[in-house]
């Protein structure tokens, strides 16, 4: 028997703390609470840890199901871990058993169900290296399916979860760890905090504890007394352009060719040169005073405060350098 509630404020469950109040509202701590919930005629969101939400002040019309499964299986192929597990505590767990890989991606918060859906990715490595097949509730077909790495069309902060909106629900993710506890440095910021080189082998303890003090130097580690941190991490995507717009740009515009030759353009930057600078505010909306990229709620900020602020952001970079910025969490409105 599905246990639901109604009128559930949603802000206490965002990471911005911010949302109305959901219709209907479900915990599923088991795959078949999950599958009965999804059988029903009302609007559908999924919620995992809400730390890539921003939802209206006038809430959700439909069902919250908040994933709350948990369990980690271990099998000869892969790793099986429940949707609803800490992917935080998931790190952690990975390091002790001496699977090293999982080390750049420790501070990111939410759900392990929800790190496929837009590829999480930090210092150098995304989820998508780690990941060997995903396990969903289709629920076009309304049956269970085993997608491979290759099915999740897994690329920069997208996959087919994003793509194919409100189709897949995820239930278990499958890892391919290596059992390491070296970890190939890949990201200039992290070389330099580690001063060793890009390419170098790095203990995986090492790199956890100097990617958690480089998150937590830019309100990216999730802290409850720091109001930098009541965001969804980074607010935009650092844009991909073509080498005829890069022409367009600065010649001290920071950008990076990509295998298949666009570039990818620091979007902080973007920002920062159309006039907008840490700590910006509108209202108790605001430009975290660590980071460029995240939008906060100093306190009160509401729903459309966030919106516009990111739509100011999104004008300015556009009028001045002819980019959209798009924007990294699902809005809910
Ligand atoms: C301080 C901070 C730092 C961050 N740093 C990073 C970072 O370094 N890199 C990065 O990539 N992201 C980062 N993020 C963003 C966010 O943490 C990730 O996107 C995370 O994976 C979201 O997980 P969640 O469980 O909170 O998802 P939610 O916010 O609850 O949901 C996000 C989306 O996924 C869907 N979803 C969630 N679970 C499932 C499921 N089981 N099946 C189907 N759909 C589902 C939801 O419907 C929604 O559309 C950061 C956020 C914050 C607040």
């Amino acid at each position: 028997m599905l246990e639901i509630q109604t009128q559930i404020p949603l802000a206490q469950h965002t990471t911005l703390q911010i949302g109305g109040q959901a219709a209907e509202f479900l915990a599923a701590t088991s795959e078949s609470e999950i599958i009965s919930a999804l059988d029903c005629v009302a609007p559908i969101l999924i919620l995992g840890g809400g730390s890539n939400l921003l939802i209206s002040d006038s809430g959700f019309a439909g069902r919250v199901v908040q994933i709350k499964t948990l369990g980690k299986k271990i099998s000869d192929d892969f790793i099986e871990v429940a949707a609803g597990e800490n992917w935080d505590d998931f790190v952690n767990w990975g390091l002790a058993q001496g699977l090293g890989q999982l080390a750049p991606l420790t501070g990111i918060p939410g759900t392990v169900g929800a790190t496929p859906i837009q590829n999480v990715g930090a210092y150098g490595t995304e989820v998508s290296e780690l990941i060997h097949s995903v396990e969903a509730f289709d629920r076009s077909s309304k049956s269970k399916v085993i997608l491979s790495n290759q099915d999740c069309e897994f690329s920069y902060r997208n996959s087919i979860f994003k793509e194919e909106k409100n189709r897949y629900v995820v239930l278990n993710v499958r890892f391919n760890l290596a059992k390491t506890n070296q970890v190939l440095v890949k990201y200039d910021e992290l070389a330099e905090k580690l001063k060793c080189e890009i390419g170098e082998s790095v203990e995986a303890n090492l790199v956890l504890q100097a990617v958690r003090e480089l998150r937590a130097s830019k309100g990216m580690l999730l802290d409850w007394a720091d109001r930098d941190t009541y965001s969804v991490g980074s607010f935009f995507l650092n844009p991909r352009i073509s080498t005829n717009q890069k022409a367009q740009l600065p010649t001290n515009a920071p950008a990076w060719e990509q295998a298949d030759g666009s570039w990818k353009i620091s979007a902080a930057w973007l920002i920062s040169e159309a006039g907008f600078q840490r700590g910006y505010q509108l209202g108790d909306a605001a430009i975290s005073t660590k980071h460029t990229l995240a939008l906060c709620n100093l306190g009160n900020a509401t729903s459309d405060q966030i919106l516009k602020l990111a739509t100011l952001i999104e004008e300015k970079v556009n009028n001045q350098f002819g980019i959209q910025l798009l924007k990294e969490p699902t809005y809910i409105f």
